[in-house]
């Protein structure tokens, strides 16, 4: 099938909710992705922090075909080698006596985290329930989820939402301290928010907010799910803080392209949830595990945060060298490979004379154009992408 007749199938029988672009892509090789014409695309955009190992990464591709062919599926009630090499290697990442829950999605890796701090909070933490979350940020689609994020465009229509949550100011850390009350169990935060426009917070936000915690005996959530598995330079976000959450979430870029989420949980947090208490059928499929321990390899192999830190370091440098000269952009800011590139106006007609060019990149928050590069992308693809950036900020027309 070529685009269009992909593109005319899908809008004929899909639910009308992603407001698609009109490109079907193919197949993807490393940070090029190809459309069912033919056509090549530099893709700074990876899925939405999904493709971060680029497309089809030769660890990965085996390590899904080799598992397809040994075992799919056989339920929770039953082990597998993947998910408990998985699990294994997932808790030492995080330290502190970590436990994993393996789950399909970010949505539900803070799901379980919700739940696990309600839990906790009934047995432990003497009946408090109430998460304090942040405006701007973004933590899914499921009603409690959704719940938390704290945008009200993704609230429109679906009320009444979940009770137990407050939303305070991001990178407020007063804001936050006032709304701690007798019920509050737990806080969720993005380490920067991805969707919210990434939004870099005070370098010792994360500390102080930490210190409130302990202080009010809360738990720290931390949702990685954007910038967590290296997005930010390092494996997680958090590390770059110098603390410890009690919970973090992952998913997006764990599985290399197939679906998988995290929630790991401090041991003494984690046993909240007992047997029968939570669960998902398809959590730690042998496949979605086998894709990401693959990705865990290639992390340790292939020198794969130090090129994120570095190209993103560098991508960060030129966009503001580019910046200088244009009086559309306000800032650009970012961490890694995570970068905004904040206008003064909508990034529609930015993001639509890149992808004109052939670059993917998306626009969020209003007036952000976000970039979210493959973190082993190689110099001279970055150097192609920021040529189209700038002439593409230099050139595209206002919006009226
Ligand atoms: N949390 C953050 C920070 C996200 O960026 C996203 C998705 O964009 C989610 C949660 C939801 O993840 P999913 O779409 O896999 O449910």
């Amino acid at each position: 099938m070529n685009n269009a007749e992909i593109i005319e199938l899908t809008h004929r029988h899909q639910v009308d909710i992603y407001g698609c672009l009109p490109i079907a892509f193919a197949r993807g090789e490393g940070s090029y992705l190809y459309d069912a014409d033919g056509n090549r695309y530099l893709d700074f955009f990876t899925g939405l922090a999904v493709a971060s190992l680029g497309h089809a990464h030769p660890r990965v591709v085996r390590a899904i075909a080799e598992q397809a062919q040994k075992l799919t599926h056989v339920s929770n009630v039953f082990h597998t080698e993947p998910a408990a090499r998985l699990v294994e290697r997932l808790a030492n990442k995080f330290g502190a006596g970590g436990r994993v829950f393996l789950g399909n999605s970010g949505a539900e890796a803070n799901e379980a985290a919700i739940k696990l701090a309600r839990r906790w909070g009934h047995k432990d933490g003497g009946g408090r329930f109430e998460i304090i979350a942040t405006q701007g940020s973004f933590h899914g689609r499921t009603l409690a989820t959704l719940t938390a994020t704290g945008q009200e465009k993704y609230h429109q229509g679906f009320q009444p939402l979940v009770p137990g949550f407050r939303l305070v100011p991001y990178d407020d850390v007063a804001a936050f301290e006032r709304s701690v009350g007798d019920q509050t169990v737990a806080v969720m935060l993005e380490p920067i928010q991805g969707e919210g426009g990434v939004v870099v917070p005070h370098a010792d936000y994360l500390k102080r907010i930490r210190e409130i915690c302990d202080r009010a005996q809360l738990l720290l959530i931390l949702d990685e799910i954007q910038v967590g598995v290296g997005r930010t330079g390092t494996f997680f976000a958090f590390e770059q803080a110098g603390i410890q959450p009690d919970i973090v979430t992952l998913a997006k870029a764990l599985g290399g392209g197939l679906p998988i989420g995290a929630m790991i949980a401090r041991d003494e947090v984690a046993s909240s949830l007992t047997p029968g208490s939570h669960g998902t059928t398809f959590g730690g499929n042998p496949v979605a595990c086998a894709a990401a321990l693959a990705v865990l390899d290639a992390f340790d192999a292939e020198g794969v945060l130090d090129n994120a830190r570095k190209m993103g370091s560098y991508l960060i440098e030129r966009l503001r060298e580019i910046a200088r000269g244009i009086d559309r952009v306000a800032e650009v800011r970012g961490l890694g490979m995570i970068i905004g590139v904040v206008l003064k106006h909508d990034p529609r007609p930015v993001v639509d004379a890149c992808i004109k060019e052939r670059l993917l990149v998306n626009g969020t928050a209003g007036n952000v154009l976000r970039l979210l590069p493959p973190l082993n992308l190689k110099r001279e693809d970055a150097d192609a992408g920021l040529k189209i950036i700038e002439r593409a900020l230099k050139e595209a027309p206002r919006p009226a």
